[in-house]
């Protein structure tokens, strides 16, 4: 089959193996280049480890700590004549590559939610590993039912008290709009915190804590953004920054009891990057494609790699941790906080026209990003090639515990 690209609004319908392989691949060079990490983790869990922080995340654990990973993530495969989700294919390839490298892989896709997996992955855990040394928690999805209820929440990303209108961009015609998205309800904010919040985050910890599986020093780490002013109505003081918040107020719980073996739990904010997620976040995309293009010109820029190389390195595993901020939270998004940065993301943002936007902004940039995601316009890839969308992760191939 030859895959080539249909985009629906802000998603891409099909998705291209070698494509993926090969950003799986970038991402492994990437760490190779930057040494191996001294004294990090051995047995990773990763909640969230097919795109985006969490792939990043479980390849910086695996070609730079060493470390033997399950990952659990939800993707489809592919059927008939449709490509399986770039999570899928990369997930194949970096199964694949871990393999031959040596190192453990086992992956898991489902409802990373329901009690159903939770159980599934402590019985492999048990069996495989006896303990694990790091849990890290990347999820981002659009809903969520509930475990022990089996109430369905959805995620939604509405302004809190009043509506919000500025400019955004169509991606699917490169014009500035103007858009206006209605407050939200309480029961819609309530919802996103179910999705978003830290709940699902201390059910897993829970659990294997009840089951005795985190070991001495066991660490676990989720992800947050804060943002800036620009984006503050829609994203922080919004019904995903509400749900930010619960997070962050879980790490500080779940950080009380792991300290009892001489554990952490953290969070990490992390800078705007393109992701499957980020894409569907109303103005963000606007706001990425003026950051990147200042960040580009600074030299400050970092993909998910190196902002989780940098995160392992000078955070997490490291005799000196850099400092935390007011919250307690590790900042990763220092470089998209830069003073000078931000000033001139703001003052293009008040300058931009339809006219003058191709001078302020890196709309090729993220362009290309976005069907990177995909595992599209890869240098490298022949994409007249005949490919076989019907492609297997090697450890869902093996015999599942009983
Ligand atoms: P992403 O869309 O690339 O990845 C989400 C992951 O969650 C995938 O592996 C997906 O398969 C998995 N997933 C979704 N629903 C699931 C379910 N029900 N069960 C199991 N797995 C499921 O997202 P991302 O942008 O990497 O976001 C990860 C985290 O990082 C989120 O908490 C996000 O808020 C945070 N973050 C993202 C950015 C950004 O700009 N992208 C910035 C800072 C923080």
């Amino acid at each position: 089959m030859i895959i080539q690209p249909k985009i629906r609004g802000f998603i891409c319908t099909t998705a291209h193996p070698a494509g993926c392989a090969k950003n799986v691949q970038n991402q492994i060079d990437y760490v190779k280049s930057q040494g191996a990490v001294a004294n990090g983790p051995k047995n990773v869990l990763v909640i969230g480890s097919s795109t985006g922080y969490g792939l990043a995340s479980r390849i910086l654990a695996t070609f730079g700590c060493g470390a033997a990973t399950m990952g659990i993530f939800f993707e489809k495969q592919a059927e008939k004549k449709r490509t399986a989700s770039a999570g899928w294919y990369n997930s194949v390839a970096f199964e694949q590559k871990a393999k031959e490298a040596g190192f453990y892989a086992k992956s898991f896709n489902g409802d990373g939610f329901s009690d159903d997996m939770r159980r599934q992955v402590i019985d492999a855990i048990k069996a495989d590993w006896g303990k694990v040394d790091c849990v890290i928690y990347s999820l981002a999805a659009p809903r969520r039912q509930h475990p022990k209820t089996g109430e369905l929440a959805k995620s939604v990303l509405k302004p809190l008290g009043k509506t919000y209108t500025n400019t955004s961009i169509d991606l699917t015609t490169d014009k500035l709009e103007t858009v206006t998205l209605p407050e939200a309800t309480q029961e819609e904010v309530d919802q996103t915190i179910s999705v978003m919040g830290g709940e699902d985050w201390e059910f897993w910890i829970d659990a294997l804590e009840k089951e005795g599986l985190l070991s001495d020093g066991a660490k676990t780490v989720a992800y947050s953004y804060v943002g800036p002013q620009l984006t503050q109505a829609v994203y922080r003081n919004g019904t995903i920054g509400q749900a930010k918040d619960h997070l962050e107020a879980t790490a500080k719980k779940l950080d009380e009891r792991l300290k009892k073996i001489n554990g952490q739990a953290a969070i990490s904010v992390n800078k705007a990057l393109v992701t499957q997620s980020s894409s569907a976040i109303p103005f963000i995309p606007l706001y990425f494609i003026l950051l990147s293009r200042v960040m580009k010109e600074k030299n400050v820029d970092e993909d998910c790699i190196a902002q989780i190389y940098r995160l392992f390195t000078s955070a997490l595993y490291t005799k000196n941790p850099i400092d935390c901020d007011e919250k307690g939270r590790i900042r990763m998004d220092d470089k998209e906080m830069l003073e000078d940065v931000q000033k001139i993301v703001g003052e293009n943002w008040d300058k931009l026209t339809q006219e003058n936007f191709a001078e302020y902004s890196d709309l090729d940039g993220y362009h290309k990003d976005f069907l990177a995601l995909f595992g599209f316009g890869l240098e490298g890839v022949d994409y007249d090639a005949d490919v076989d969308p019907d492609q297997k992760i090697p450890s869902m191939c093996e015999p599942s515990i009983s």
